[in-house]
């Protein structure tokens, strides 16, 4: 009996032990998994790195990159257009001008009523719809007569019309494509991006595809100015607020423009405008120095995408690629850490974590999470994700949109340092203390700019710590919204036909 119970006693004692051992085990193994998380975390935060150093000279390269561009044709990866936009609206401007934007989520019509007061409010209407998808790969005609029909029923619903002697009708065409422009309302589609692709267009000119729908249909509207989206956002700004130089986008792509001397526009000699600038539209989606800090997620998404050693800036920067910036990093920490076991194969699938996602996901307050815990489980089909790992997965968020925001302050910077409004007295340098600073308003717009609060505030911080607080103080971001579209009605007006200012080639 004695014996029989001494031997159950040291039964228990040996399950106890193994059970015991297996616990350890089992701690030792998940910490050892929970160390390779933190490693791929750590690692990806060095890559992103962008102290004020490096960001100072991301500033530089663009300055520098800005003068090759201007200097010759192909000089550099930054395009820096001529747009012939050299009459920004400033708020003197009366009547009614309608605007087209194609190239955008949504192709919209405008109709914008001008006072004359830059105060008064700009009354405008606008309607929005999608490009049915077999027109975006049909031909320029079916296009074209699209949109002359969209903007002909728009038309229709104003009434009759009366105010509105209809000879003088005119319009802004917001064409969000890279154009060689020849004037503010000519200029040929250099090619097809977001998913375009019409191929009698490329070469053609865009307005007049534009002028002869409009006239099959019966319109007598004139396109006044074809725009980037950029400018149109720098024209509505600069109606707003004459002290606007500057505008960038960052929604689905980004880009800037800005207010250039004519005379520094050297691969263009001889050319004479009224004010004596000209916006030039960089095509900074493109830009690429070898400071920027780039991660393999980043090399892997590029050699991935269909534009491989293109757009490098925007593929760091812009909504189409944060959210598959995040979910590459997500894949590679699960991968290698096996921490949350076999994983669905909706996480190796590109871009199905949006920025949108990513953004909720970033901003998630929630003290467990559960905004994250929900996007995990319904978009990458990842169920139970300890809240520690939840709380990685922010992080991530973090580091990829604060590179972002930086690098996008950084292009900023470098825009202002081209045209001497950075403070130190323009790219051959000179002493802070001899420079007056001039108020300096930058347009900022897109998706990431309006709807992504801790973009906007990473946006801002990195802008003071370039420019340091007493430089900042004078330059102010200010979001507009639409004026991709109003814009472009704005400019209609600033360059309508009826106005005698010109660009003159010597
Ligand atoms: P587009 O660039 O097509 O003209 P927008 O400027 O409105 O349009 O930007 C839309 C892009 O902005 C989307 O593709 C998306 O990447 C991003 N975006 C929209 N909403 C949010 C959001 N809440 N958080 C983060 N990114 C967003
Ligand atoms: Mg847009």
């Amino acid at each position: 009996m004695g014996r029989a119970v001494v031997g159950v006693a040291v039964g228990l004692a040996a399950v106890a032990c193994t059970v015991a051992a297996v616990a350890v085990g089992r701690r030792m193994r998940s910490r050892g998994k929970w160390k390779r998380v933190v490693r791929v975390l750590r690692e990806v935060e060095e890559g992103c790195e962008s102290s004020v150093g490096r960001l100072r000279q991301v500033v530089d390269a663009m300055a520098v990159e800005m003068h090759a561009g201007l200097a010759s044709e192909g000089g550099s990866k930054l395009k820096m257009l001529l747009t012939y936009v050299h009459n920004l609206p400033n708020g003197t401007e009366k009547g009614t001008y309608y605007a087209l934007h194609l190239g955008g989520t949504n192709f919209r019509v405008l109709r914008v009523h001008l006072h004359g007061q830059q105060s008064s409010l700009l009354e405008h209407e606008v309607e929005r719809q999608p490009i049915p998808q077999h027109l975006m790969t049909s031909t320029s005609e079916d296009l074209f007569d699209f949109i002359a029909s969209s903007l002909k029923e728009f038309i229709e619903k104003e009434g009759d019309g009366s105010e509105l002697s209809l000879d003088r009708r005119e319009l802004g065409f917001t064409f969000s494509f890279p154009v060689k422009q020849m004037s503010v309302s000519s200029g040929i589609l250099i090619k097809w991006t977001k998913g375009f692709s019409i191929v009698d267009m490329e070469g053609i000119d865009v307005p007049g595809c534009l002028q002869e729908a409009l006239t099959r249909k019966g319109l007598d509207m004139k396109v006044a100015a074809l725009v980037n989206d950029t400018v149109g956002t720098l024209a509505l700004g600069h109606y707003h607020d004459s002290d606007t130089v500057a505008s960038v986008v960052v929604g689905t792509g980004t880009n800037a423009c800005y207010l250039e001397r004519v005379d520094a526009i050297i691969k263009c000699q001889g050319l004479l405008t009224t004010s004596g600038y000209m916006v030039v539209n960089m095509e900074w989606g493109n830009f690429w120095s070898s400071h920027l800090p780039r991660t393999s997620y980043d090399i892997d998404l590029d050699s991935e995408s269909p534009n491989p050693n293109d757009q490098g800036f925007e593929k760091m920067i812009s909504g189409m690629y944060l959210g598959d910036i995040v979910r590459r990093v997500i894949l590679r920490m699960l991968l290698e850490s096996d921490i949350i076991g076999p994983i669905s194969s909706k996480l190796s699938m590109p871009f199905i974590l949006r920025t949108p996602m990513m953004s909720a996901m970033h901003e998630d307050d929630s003290p467990d999470l559960r905004e994250v815990a929900r996007i995990l489980k319904d978009i990458l089909e990842i169920p139970e994700v300890p809240l520690k790992l939840r709380k990685v997965v922010v992080k991530v968020c973090d580091v990829v949109t604060r590179r972002a925001a930086r690098l996008a302050a950084a292009g900023i910077v470098g825009i202002l340092k081209k045209i001497g409004r950075d403070g130190s007295g323009g790219i051959t340098g000179g002493r802070r203390s001899d420079m007056k600073m001039k108020r300096t308003v930058v347009a900022v717009e897109g998706g990431l700019c309006s709807s992504y609060t801790l973009f906007r505030e990473y946006l801002h911080e990195a802008l003071n710590e370039i420019l340091g607080e007493d430089i900042a103080k004078h330059v102010i971001l200010k979001v507009t919204e639409d004026g991709s579209g109003i814009g472009a009605a704005l400019l209609a007006a600033s360059h309508s036909s009826y106005n005698l200012d010109t660009v003159q080639m010597l």
